[in-house]
């Protein structure tokens, strides 16, 4: 019996996490097809994406880059979707593939889990702005998220045939990023492009950044509280600088289980598309042999106060960590466009949290609109502090 391949519905098309689902796609034919591609604003990528998988509806989320589109390349009019939502209807059994950055993926998240479209998921800020919003759009329409991130992956790789209840603890490792070296005070004369060099994994500039900062491990421990069902305390973060364990689970009689390979992107991305499967892949050929040694290591909470943020804002829980993420995006934006250094991320972020009082929030519409106030007041924030 042959199957039909599973069509692949893909949010942030032109990103890192599209491209290498793309790869994914060209390898494996005979298991997936592209129904439809989205992106944000890179127009002529998406067209050369169009070009190569001339079956798959297309869609661009901003309104400017979507006019240059259609004037650019009239041929493809018919393929543009004007709602993110159309994709969503092309083809039945489709999974999405949700490659966004920030809080712009919470609804499209839940949109596909309500209708009961399984979703790949490597935007974690869906999840901290929105877990139990995520949970129950996943519950009312009988759909399954599966973690895209490698930690979340590797955590769920290990929990496969145990029990939830004998899981004690969660144990996610982190590169430590580009300053891991570095003591908490030279941080201050850090440059962009040494917060933008990545010393082991390969993504886009906000991951990156979040990842010199720790943001990102903090944004993970939220994300496999909600994932898993773990408590923020019993989520632990060590440093593991060759980024080749990609995360631990500890059960109660102390046995821990870990996941390892090279750190490519695309294998947690195939186990996700695949549904949990473990195809034959020659994209990242690894053997114990190349890992003469492996190293651990507690994070220093002086180089990475992100760490502490994130967890603070897990444990107030409701509304915290939308403002911890709207924050730490603004913040990010600005140090990507030369207006904030890299050590006034935290302050930026704590002052946030420092002002917000944690209220309840029951909808996608409550969360997107408390982000949407904070980045304002955090973006008047970064702009008072530069013309003081
Ligand atoms: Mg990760």
């Amino acid at each position: 019996m042959t199957t039909r391949p599973r069509p692949l519905v893909i949010l942030g098309a032109t990103g890192s996490i599209g491209q290498s689902t793309l790869d994914l796609v060209r390898r494996y034919p005979e298991r997936f097809t592209v129904a439809a591609l989205s992106a944000r604003r890179r127009g002529e990528e998406l067209a050369k994406l169009a070009e190569e998988f001339p079956q798959a509806a297309l869609h661009l989320a901003d309104t400017a880059a979507r006019d240059g589109f259609i004037e650019s390349h009239p041929q493809l009019k018919a393929r543009l979707h004007g709602d993110l939502e159309d994709l969503y209807g092309i083809e039945s059994g489709a999974l999405v593939v949700n490659g966004l950055v920030g809080a712009a993926g919470l609804a499209p998240t839940v949109n596909a889990l309500e209708r009961g479209l399984d979703v790949a998921l490597a935007n974690k800020e869906a999840l901290v702005v929105g877990g139990q919003l995520v949970l129950d759009a996943a519950q009312r329409g009988g759909a399954r998220l599966w973690p895209v991130d490698s930690e979340h992956s590797a955590i769920a790789q290990c929990l496969r045939g145990n029990p939830q209840c004998e899981l004690s603890k969660i144990w996610l490792t982190a590169s430590g990023g580009p300053f891991r070296d570095h003591e908490p005070a030279a941080l201050a004369s850090v440059s962009l492009a040494e917060v933008l060099d990545h010393p082991t994994w390969d993504m886009g500039p906000k991951v990156t950044v979040d990842s010199a900062s720790m943001m990102n491990k903090g944004l993970e421990i939220l994300e496999a509280h909600w994932l898993f069902g773990v408590q923020i305390a019993d989520i632990e973060v060590v440093i593991h600088r060759e980024s080749i364990v990609h995360s631990f689970v500890e059960f109660r009689d102390g046995v821990f289980l870990a996941q390892m390979g090279a750190p490519d992107m695309r294998l947690p991305i195939l186990f996700a598309l695949s549904g949990g499967e473990h195809l034959a892949c020659d994209a990242a050929p690894w053997s114990p042999l190349q890992a003469d040694s492996l190293h651990f290591a507690a994070p220093d909470p002086a180089l990475y106060p992100c760490l502490e943020l994130a967890r603070a804002a897990g444990r107030s829980g409701a509304s915290a960590p939308i403002v911890l993420n709207a924050a730490n995006e603004v913040a990010v934006a600005a140090l990507l466009a030369g207006e904030l250094e890299f050590t006034g991320i935290p302050p930026v972020i704590d002052r946030a949290l420092q002002a917000h009082q944690t209220v309840p929030v029951g909808s996608v519409e409550e969360a997107l609109d408390l982000d949407a106030r904070t980045r304002i007041s955090v973006r008047e924030s970064i702009l008072g502090k530069a013309t003081s």
